[in-house]
């Protein structure tokens, strides 16, 4: 899992990832976003305190982290990392 390595990314990014926190974790129900450091992802909690959906911090397909709170594909595989129609569609519960 941790093995991956990513593509590096320039300094301005790295730089703000220290400040602001390494990595994004989102609700798949609401688009509720967090951000995290990877030491501190045992406190990610893994339901939204909004709407009881599926807070999601890697992707399903390939377990890659996600860089940013807008990111809607995996960096990595390409896979939907989370439904396109939160930003404006209908808010639907996320479950299996
Ligand atoms: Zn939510
Ligand atoms: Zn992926």
């Amino acid at each position: 899992m941790e093995a991956r390595k990513r593509p590096r990314r320039n300094w301005i990014q790295e730089e703000r990832r220290k400040t602001l926190g390494d990595w994004v974790a989102f609700c798949v129900g609401c688009g509720f976003t967090l951000r995290y450091f990877v030491e501190l992802e045992g406190e990610i909690p893994p339901t939204c305190p909004g709407c009881n959906g599926e807070v999601r911090h890697l992707c399903p397909q390939c377990d890659a982290r996600f860089p940013s709170a807008f990111l809607v594909e995996c960096e990595e595989c390409g896979t939907a990392v989370r439904p396109n129609q939160i930003f404006g569609g209908p808010i639907r519960k996320a479950g299996k």
